[in-house]
């Protein structure tokens, strides 16, 4: 063990970035009950807007979490925002819609319990922290994480008070690196990037602008792409009535200097933007950020995972990166708790970053795509881009699965993201939504996938139920099994003209396994002679347990 490991503190987990990704995998781990640290070296929270658009599978998991009814009420101004409009000038009456309604024909009622929900990352945060704190989480913010080394059994890292300059010696067992693009844990690791590199740059503006609302009027959107050829930019409301954000494009590959942003400037492009030459604008805050496609090329090293922006970064047009950071933290927090709970292999820690690489390699192709497909201001797209059709939302955001990993049976030619989305229980997919009513209470079957396996099966499945028992008691692997159907021997009983076997793919005898993160893990599509077996070797193929 490392010699200043001696006098450290000790923490199972340390997370290194208290963003939204840093907090969400604060959040995970603490619903586990998987003790943990995080640092940030900023004293607060984002005080930004910066990412706003949550998506259906990330406020699944924000349901499971317990937080989806916080973030809601958090989000609560932004509520009756939809769509992107895309405009040469607020005041004209050009322009046109690139989309009205995140779900126009209803669909996401029909496959999730959750929502859309544009929230604001500064509203966000606070939620995720919070949640976080209850949970018992240690949150140290003005901390900053300074220097690392790691050997066969631990991490030992040098933090730094930055209130009182005093520095620390922490030993944790696990070190997440949720600590944004420019990654010092990734760069110290030297694990280096693949993709196209950065895209487009921007300014983000927060200002003040009283009468700008008239101009809006009843046009809530999501965002607004202004068009004028010599103000160009993205409009995003912060309240729908004073406080807005701004992107403005910036050029740094034609020389321009970040500085050319002042405040005289900044309001200047803002107010030919929207055509209200003589509108009153306060700016508030300034920060440079840099759209790119890019993935690291390793995602661990020993026990050092990155998440977030450190491992992918993403167009912003379909606010997939910031969902793609929090569904990493989701797919590792399971991980580390079954493993620290002597439940999996250590190997299962491999497949973090053999399932979430390819999801982030195709998600953020998908980003630049639609940002091309938008004419996102600042991008120039390649004319031979690919500009993916609107379906890429719902299938990025809900149909991305693992074909390699902590699965068994996943069709290895599947691709990580399809280019439609179709509700599917095949092993390596996000496992189907279903209203079930357990003692009176009505669920989804989303709800009962977080801290188990799961087992469930149909009206047949009494056999299953016995041999999954048997096979996860011999294993020591926590998991819980459910029938679904009518009568006292279901625990789960269907609504009316619902069919779990039809909805799963199996026969009415059939099983499927989930993972704690509500992702298939193994299905049978009918009864077997064995199932004993053949519970046995698809728990021990999941979670890398030896014979
Ligand atoms: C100005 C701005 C505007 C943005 N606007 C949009 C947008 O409109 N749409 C969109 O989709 N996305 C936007 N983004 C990106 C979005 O904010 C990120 O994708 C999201 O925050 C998830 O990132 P993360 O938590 O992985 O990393 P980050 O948000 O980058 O957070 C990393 C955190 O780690 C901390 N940190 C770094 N090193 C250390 C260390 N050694 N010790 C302790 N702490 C450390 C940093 O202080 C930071 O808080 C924007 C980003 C910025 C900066």
């Amino acid at each position: 063990m490392n010699r200043l490991a001696d006098n450290a503190e000790r923490v199972p987990v340390l997370i290194a970035g208290g963003s939204l990704v840093g907090l969400s995998a604060s959040l995970f781990l603490g619903r586990l009950g998987i003790g943990h640290l995080l640092v940030e070296k900023h004293p607060r929270t984002s005080h930004h807007p910066r990412g706003r658009g949550n998506n259906i599978r990330t406020m699944e998991l924000f349901r499971t979490a317990g937080v989806e009814s916080a973030i809601r009420e958090a989000a609560s101004v932004l509520a009756d925002n939809h769509g992107i409009l895309q405009t040469p000038s607020l005041t004209g009456t050009e322009g046109h819609w690139l989309f009205r309604e995140m779900d126009p024909g209803g669909k996401a009622a029909r496959i999730s319990p959750a929502g859309w929900c544009l929230c604001s990352q500064n509203d966000l945060e606070p939620v995720l922290l919070n949640a976080a704190q209850e949970l018992g989480g240690d949150l140290r913010f003005s901390t900053e994480l300074i220097s690392f080394e790691q050997d066969a059994e631990g991490v030992t890292a040098t933090l730094l008070d930055r209130r009182s300059e005093r520095r620390s010696t922490v030993r944790a067992d696990y070190l997440i690196a949720a600590d944004g693009p420019r990654s010092p844990v990734r760069e110290a690791l030297g694990i280096g990037q693949s993709g196209r590199g950065e895209l487009f740059h921007n300014v983000s503006i927060t200002f003040r602008a009283k009468r700008l609302a008239d101009a809006v009027g009843d046009r809530h959107f999501i965002a607004c792409y202004l068009t004028n050829p010599e103000a160009d930019g993205a409009l995003l409301p912060v309240d729908n009535q004073e406080s807005w954000v701004f992107h403005a494009p910036w050029h740094p590959e034609r020389g321009e200097p970040l500085e050319a942003f002042d405040d005289e400037r900044c309001a200047r492009h803002i107010r030919t933007a929207v055509g209200m030459p003589d509108l009153e604008v306060e700016i508030t805050g300034k920060a440079p950020w840099h759209a790119a496609e890019r993935v690291a090329d390793h995602y661990s090293d020993g026990r050092v995972f990155l998440a977030g922006d450190s491992a992918h970064e993403m167009s912003p047009t379909g606010a997939f990166g910031s969902n793609t950071g929090i569904q990493d933290a989701h797919n590792l927090a399971w991980k580390l708790a079954a493993v620290m709970g002597g439940w999996a292999g250590p190997a299962l820690l491999e497949t973090y970053g053999m399932e979430r690489r390819p999801v982030a390699q195709a998600t953020s192709a998908r980003a630049a795509a639609r940002s091309a497909e938008h004419s996102h201001p600042g991008y120039s797209a390649p004319a031979t881009e690919d500009r993916g059709p609107q379906s890429n939302v719902m299938a990025v955001a809900m149909g991305y699965r693992y074909v390699r990993g902590a699965v068994a049976g996943a069709d290895p030619s599947a691709p990580a993201v399809p280019d439609h989305f179709t509700v599917s229980a095949e092993p390596g997919s996000r496992a189907p939504h279903m209203w079930v009513h357990r003692c009176g209470v009505r669920l989804s079957t989303l709800d009962l996938y977080e801290r188990t396996c799961v087992l469930l099966t149909g009206p047949g499945g009494a056999a299953w139920h016995e041999a999954g028992r048997r096979a996860a008691d011999a294993l020591g692997v926590p998991l819980d099994c459910y029938r679904v159907g009518e009568g006292p021997d279901h625990e789960l009983a269907p609504e009316p003209g619902t069919d779990w076997a039809e909805l799963h793919g199996t026969a009415p005898d059939g099983a499927v396994l989930v993972r704690p993160d509500g992702f298939v893990a193994w299905r049978a599509e009918r009864s077997v002679p064995d199932p004993e077996a053949a519970m046995t070797r698809a728990l021990r193929e999941v979670l890398r347990l030896e014979a």
